[in-house]
């Protein structure tokens, strides 16, 4: 599946300067079982709020050239930010094809739950699924104990590898303004792939002409074709 391709390709030249960690050479950070309550008085620093710019989407490829095990890191690390920062986690998964049963759907249905369900410690997260953005207060109890964006994201790629047919995971964290600045549209486009991506599964008519998503397929390269080819 290339649907999401244009967009990591995007991404991926944006972070070019990142710092890669391999997911073998990093110990995952702490989790725990739901979202810990971190009060303003016990917070370090947040990112992606306070007015900065924020953003959190997740890309889905089948081209093993674009993936790998690993976590990227454009910007400072949690350890060296003195305050509030701009932020964004964004995700790319390799997958198997995704097929057009039930195990399709059921793929895209763990990989939007592990989204929001993982819950480092001393990290809380709120995402907002409206506006494409994701908030996180650290804290300082947590940056005491040396929390860095590489043992969050082993966190992640942990959780998301338990998804039956996820390959590799690979998880960015920017903390550039500039580069969160770039990416932020790109959230809304990959929410729109996985919508429409969604409604071809479950069995949208082939009707271009009175088609809500023509501009989605007029965008994204091999929508059409997917859906128009699963009909034959
Ligand atoms: S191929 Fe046509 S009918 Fe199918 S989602 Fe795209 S615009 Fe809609």
């Amino acid at each position: 599946m290339k649907l999401y391709d244009a967009l990591i390709h995007e991404t991926m030249e944006t972070a070019g300067k990142a710092k890669h960690f391999p997911a073998g050479s990093l110990t995952p950070w702490p989790v725990t079982e739901s979202s810990e309550l971190i009060m303003q008085r016990q917070a370090a620093f947040e990112l992606g709020g306070s007015g900065n710019p924020s953003a959190n989407y997740t890309l889905v490829t089948t081209d093993p050239a674009l993936a790998g095990d690993e976590v990227l890191l454009l910007g400072p690390d949690l350890s060296d930010l003195k305050g509030d920062a701009p932020f964004a986690r964004i995700v790319i998964l390799e997958t198997e094809e995704i097929s057009e049963d039930d195990a399709g759907h059921d793929m895209i249905r763990q990989m939007e739950f592990v989204r929001y369900h993982v819950f480092p410690e001393g990290y809380m997260v709120r995402v907002s699924s409206t506006s494409f953005e994701e908030q996180v207060r650290v804290s300082r109890d947590a940056v005491k104990k040396g929390i860095r964006f590489g043992r969050v994201g082993k966190a992640y790629i942990e959780r998301y590898k338990k998804v039956p047919g996820v390959k590799s995971v690979k998880i960015l964290f920017l903390t550039d303004r500039a580069a969160v600045e770039i990416l932020k549209p790109n959230a809304k486009k990959a929410d729109d792939i996985t919508k429409t991506l969604s409604h071809i599964l479950d069995g949208l008519p082939t009707d271009c002409g009175h088609c809500s998503l023509k501009s989605v397929c007029d965008e994204v390269e091999g929508m059409r074709e997917m859906h128009l080819g699963k009909k034959k």
